[in-house]
């Protein structure tokens, strides 16, 4: 179906995740028809001010009840603010996104978006307020047109455009003797990596959530991409809170607020200028490991 690239991959490692855990065919179908990407034509959206509070929820998965992978987490982001989720793999990152976005229900504890919990949030009004940048881009078999216009099929041309021009991407897909209607995936033209994170931005930025979820991506683009897709996630993160699952230093310096999670709990929180300079830290520890480039 044309969600793959907008759902499993706006979760950058979920999917991998579930086919470790689960192995069933028949639980991922229903993950995928519940993808974060909401596009309905006849959908009246109530637009939300961005307010994200996590106030002591623990968290296991069903399958692994023995485990609680979050433990006692609070988090307060206030609405445009920018926060970062650093920590090892495993620390409890993508589960506290999981959590936001209502992939399982809150049973310890509240996640709030704008004061309601989530539990009482209709699954597609929480999901229209919120925009996702995966690790790994994967457009679906079709157009640019349609990958850019995806949560938004009633945008006009002009839109489209617009936010192509803002996502660094007009520059390259202006180039293709077909613009925007030139084809993308299997049967059409590959992209590099840099050209499908613009994509993604355009995509996002059409959508207008208030609140912005950005995995970044691991792998680096050469430094050419890495730029234009800095400076399209700049643009696109003015005015949305954003929670960043940050992996990258030049990201994690300029956030409000980092937050460091190890073994499911917040172990630390504050500015990198701060944090990186408490002798023996986590995060001065993470930044000396992960970060050593
Ligand atoms: P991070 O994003 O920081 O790498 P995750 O939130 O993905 O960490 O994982 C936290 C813990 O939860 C890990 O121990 C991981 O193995 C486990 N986990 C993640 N997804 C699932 C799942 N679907 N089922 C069971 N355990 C999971
Ligand atoms: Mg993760």
């Amino acid at each position: 179906t044309t969600f793959i690239g907008g759902s499993i991959a706006g979760l950058g490692d979920i999917y991998g995740q579930i086919q470790k855990a689960i192995g069933s065919s028949e639980r991922l179908l229903e993950i995928l028809d519940e993808a974060p990407e909401v596009s309905t034509a006849d959908f009246q959206q109530i637009p939300v001010a961005g307010d994200i509070e996590f106030n002591n929820v623990a968290f296991s998965y069903p399958t692994r009840p023995e485990v609680e992978v979050l433990k006692s987490i609070q988090l307060k982001i206030k609405a445009g603010e920018k926060v970062a989720l650093a920590g090892h793999s495993g620390a409890g990152k993508s589960t506290i996104v999981q959590l936001l976005l209502k992939f399982y229900p809150v049973l310890k504890g509240e996640v709030k978006v704008d004061g309601k919990p989530v539990n009482d949030w209709n699954l597609k009004q929480l999901r229209s307020n919120i925009g996702i940048v995966p690790q790994e881009v994967l457009l679906f078999g079709g157009s640019i047109r349609e990958n850019i216009a995806y949560a938004k099929p009633d945008a006009t041309e002009e839109e489209i455009i617009e936010a192509a021009k803002k996502a660094n991407a007009w520059q390259f897909i202006s180039q293709f003797p077909e613009g925007l209607d030139t084809k993308v995936g299997e049967r059409g033209i590959k992209l590099s990596g840099g050209q499908r994170q613009r994509v993604a931005i355009a995509r996002a930025i059409l959508k207008d959530p208030a609140i912005l979820i950005l995995d970044e991506a691991t792998s680096s683009l050469d430094a050419e991409s890495e730029a234009l897709v800095q400076e399209a996630l700049d643009e696109l993160m003015k005015n949305r809170t954003t929670i960043i699952i940050a992996h990258r230093l030049a990201t994690i310096r300029k956030v409000d607020r980092i937050y460091v999670l190890s073994n499911g709990e917040i172990v630390e929180q504050g500015r990198h200028e701060d944090l990186a300079i408490q002798e023996d830290g986590f995060y001065a520890n993470l930044v000396k490991l992960q970060f050593a480039e």
